[in-house]
């Protein structure tokens, strides 16, 4: 008898088999399991599973969980999903293995100084704001160029950008914005899609997805 699919397996599966579709190798695309608002014991089977990248929202939370839980996993890799605040930029620096929310020009030149005083360059993802949303976080679509010149004078590394399209409306065509908005920048990597939309993003490119909901039930 098979043993029954967790949700893991199920969603590394999804992944593989939508890259496959996209002409993509499944290893181009990394999947970071979004823990935030969950305990320790939700989060340790992942990682005997075979789980190494995380992402959390909040950097307090994340102090409060990581360092005892990636105790004994020098491999494993956490993601800052979450709006940052510049005064926390070092705090960030320190726990962090990437960051996907730089969206400011002020966040940029804390991080820069953080990560120099540190000695520790830690890879970032420029935010986008995608669907050009008043309530949410996210660099202007017109002043993301200029938000990488910056990142490079500063000397933050940005890998690529990341985008959280607009609620309860298609994302593929947001997805394949970041898209052109990346390669015009001659930028490599995507971090998009979520739970309800990952497969899409694969479709489109994404580098990094970010799922949540689907590993670990929903949130309270
Ligand atoms: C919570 C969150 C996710 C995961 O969302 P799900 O729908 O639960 O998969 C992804 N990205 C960001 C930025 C988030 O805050």
């Amino acid at each position: 008898m098979d043993q029954p699919t967790t949700p893991l397996q199920d969603i590394r599966r999804r992944i593989a088999n939508t890259a496959a579709i996209a002409g993509r190798s499944p290893d181009a695309v990394t999947l970071i399991a979004i823990s935030k608002t969950h305990a320790a014991e939700a989060i340790s089977p992942l990682i005997d599973e075979g789980q190494r990248a995380f992402g959390e929202n909040r950097v307090q939370e994340a102090q409060a969980k990581w360092p005892a839980l990636r105790e004994g996993f020098p491999d494993l890799q956490l993601h800052l999903v979450g709006q940052l605040q510049s005064n926390k930029a070092a705090d960030a620096v320190a726990l962090f293995d990437c960051i996907h929310s730089l969206d400011r020009p002020s966040l940029v030149d804390a991080l820069g100084k953080a990560m120099d005083k540190a000695g520790r360059q830690v890879p970032c993802f420029v935010q986008v704001n995608i669907g050009a949303e008043e309530q949410k976080g996210g660099c202007p679509i017109a002043e993301v160029a200029a938000l990488l010149a910056r990142a490079r004078d500063a000397q933050v590394p940005v890998l690529g950008l990341m985008c959280v399209p607009p609620a309860d409306v298609e994302a593929a065509p947001y997805f394949a914005l970041l898209a052109k908005i990346a390669a015009d920048n001659g930028l490599a990597q995507l971090s998009m899609g979520m739970s309800g939309d990952f497969e899409t993003a694969v479709m489109l490119g994404a580098t990094h997805v970010r799922v949540g909901s689907a590993l670990f039930g929903s949130r309270a």
